[in-house]
């Protein structure tokens, strides 16, 4: 998973490594209960903070196709290039919600 993974469409980053950790763990419990893996849908979302309070973000979502993840097509997308600062400001707080999140559920 994650950076290591040949994992076709998906992009490498700490938020597809996480998606793609936690696929894995809940596919190796199925199979250890002997049941079948679900198949998994996978979101990416990455945020660029370019100055404070001002955020853009492209986000994606990947399912398994041919022993690679796809991406779903019409799924996800970059937030508006025309925008507000109003939508600009949100997607800041986002970002940093989204970087408090994950360190704490990476790191505790
Ligand atoms: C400048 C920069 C900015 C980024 N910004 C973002 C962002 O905003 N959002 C986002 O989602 N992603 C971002 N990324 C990408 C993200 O950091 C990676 O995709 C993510 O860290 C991959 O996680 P991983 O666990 O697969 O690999 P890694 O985090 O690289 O972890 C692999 C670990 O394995 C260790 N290791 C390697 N070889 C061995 C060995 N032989 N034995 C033991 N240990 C070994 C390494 O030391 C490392 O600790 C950024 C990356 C960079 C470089």
């Amino acid at each position: 998973v994650g950076d290591a993974a040949i994992g076709g469409a998906m992009p490498k980053s700490a938020f597809s490594a996480n998606a793609q950790a936690k696929a894995c763990a809940a596919a190796v419990a199925a199979l250890v209960r002997e049941r079948q893996p679900a198949q998994p849908k996978l979101i990416n979302t990455c945020y660029s903070l370019v100055a404070p309070g001002y955020g853009i973000s492209i986000a994606g979502v990947y399912q398994p196709r041919d022993g690679l993840l796809a991406e779903v097509e019409g799924a996800g997308g970059t937030s508006p290039l025309e925008a507000p600062s109003s939508v600009r400001e949100l997607e800041a707080a986002y970002a940093e919600d989204w970087f408090r999140t994950i360190t704490s559920e990476v790191f505790g």
